[in-house]
């Protein structure tokens, strides 16, 4: 079973994103509020982040549903996660208005399933085949659409998450919490209060202008979090990106944690309580799959992007398997007992667990994980595909991965080289247990890459 990634025009692999008044328009929000409408009519719920431009974009949205018949259920301002787990209970569907991580300028909308999960490919063709189509029906005057406020469902999501920690863990541990100004303010606080915590925040007013930081959670951004969990003397710092799909984590001397190793770290926790297979894109480190295989579990592979690891899980579950954990190597961790999609707010109160039940410090934790190197470059070229074809070819002896790109895995080291589908460019990524074989391995990418263009230009 392998689910296969699908070239879109207009949507990426995390729904429709650009600049606001660019490729982003009142306009498109409305012809994709009549296309959802129209392909899933219902009850669709509407939920936004903290940008400035996410009212215009909700109303219009909102606009074209109710103009094709379907009921709206506004839920306001609240994470990613929070609006699928609420469309996941109650709803035929729903529309976040996020930019996730892009700047402030950036805006734009991810459709979610019934079921919570992000729309997958070959429904968003359907649905961008809707979009082009001129003349997108309505309905008549008694059968247009209602609208109702719905803010307080966002405290069913804060429950959801508290309820899987019966035994509060937290149990007075400081923990330092940066939303960054995005939603999670209304959520992350809560949910580790629920579970015992001592919270002090920062960044932890909505702000759609991003005074404190910027919306993706870089180690450069985050420094004043750092300062603030040495200071506080807490046992982490936790810092969202602009949706709360992503958490990151700061250890409790002030240093940032590769995403990766929290990646591996959390699945040592859960692979320590069930046994089974965790489900993860080819681009993570293999310090995932070491420290799975250790605790007695597996890993599958897809492609790049949160969607192909949810889909993935659901159709290995559908089919019998034991799926105990998901995510990717950038903080967006998905936990199958709670929701298939990415969850900030999960992720912060699992490593509320994970040191609870340890007892150990968080940096200890970190220092006792296999050392990885990783290296990650993008190189210019319109020939992505056709290069990808090439060094297929040339490596066609080795052991390779055909599941997005082009993955040569060696000992201890693997490269990835990908064409992007949206940039005329590709990326090149090494991951090795040693510094000088990773380096080396990445010189020999270059080199082969180099000698190929040479040929196609
Ligand atoms: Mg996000």
């Amino acid at each position: 079973m392998k689910i296969k990634k699908m070239q879109k025009r207009l949507f990426g692999t995390n729904g429709v994103r650009g600049v606001i008044g660019k490729e982003i328009t009142p306009e498109l929000a409305l012809r994709i509020g009549q296309a959802l409408g129209t392909m899933r009519p219902g009850h669709i719920a509407v939920g936004m982040d903290t940008r400035t431009s996410g009212p215009t974009l909700a109303d219009a949205l909102k606009a074209g549903l109710l103009a094709t018949g379907c009921d709206v259920v506004d839920c306001g301002i609240l994470p990613t996660p929070a609006l699928q787990y609420i469309v996941k209970e109650h709803y035929d569907g729903g529309a976040m208005i996020t930019a996730s991580h892009n700047p402030p300028e950036y805006n734009g909308v991810k459709i979610i399933e019934p079921d919570g999960t992000e729309m997958g490919d070959e429904e968003t063709i359907r649905l961008e085949e809707q979009l082009s189509d001129k003349s997108l029906p309505t309905k008549p005057w008694d059968r247009v659409g209602t609208e109702i406020a719905a803010p307080h469902l966002i405290e069913e999501y804060i429950q959801s998450i508290a309820s899987q920690f019966p035994e509060k863990p937290g149990n007075g541990m400081t923990v330092v919490v940066d939303p960054g100004s995005g939603p999670a303010c209304q959520t992350t606080p809560a949910i580790l209060q629920a579970l015992g915590c001592r919270i002090i925040t920062i960044n932890g007013i909505m702000d759609g202008t991003f005074p404190g930081r910027l919306p993706e959670p870089s180690p450069d951004g985050l420094k004043g979090l750092a300062a603030l969990v040495v200071a506080s003397k807490a046992a982490f710092g936790v810092a969202h990106d602009g949706d709360a799909d992503r958490a990151v984590f700061i250890d409790e001397n002030g240093s940032f944690i590769e995403e990766n190793k929290e990646f591996s770290l959390i699945t040592q926790h859960i692979c320590r309580n069930a046994k089974g297979t965790i489900v993860t894109p080819v681009s993570t480190s293999q310090v995932v799959e070491l420290i799975a295989n250790k605790e007695g579990c597996t890993v599958q592979y897809t492609p790049v992007g949160s969607i192909y690891v949810a889909r993935t899980m659901r159709e290995l579950i559908a089919g019998g398997k034991q799926v105990v954990f998901g995510g990717e190597g950038n903080g967006g961790l998905i936990f199958p007992k709670h929701q298939f999609c990415r969850d900030g707010g999960m992720t912060a109160a699992t490593m509320v667990s994970l040191l609870a039940t340890t007892g150990q410090r968080l940096s200890l934790l970190v220092a006792q994980l296999p050392e990885r190197h990783m290296i990650k470059e993008k190189i210019a070229t319109p020939h992505g595909s056709r290069l990808i074809e090439l060094l297929n070819k040339r490596y066609s002896q080795e052991n390779i991965d055909c599941t997005d790109g082009l993955k040569i895995k060696r000992q201890n080291t693997w490269a990835l080289i990908r064409a992007s589908g949206t940039e005329p460019l590709i990326r090149i990524m090494v991951d090795a247990n040693d510094k000088k074989a990773g380096s080396a391995l990445y010189q020999e990418m270059k080199n082969s890459v180099s000698e190929i263009l040479q040929t196609l230009s």
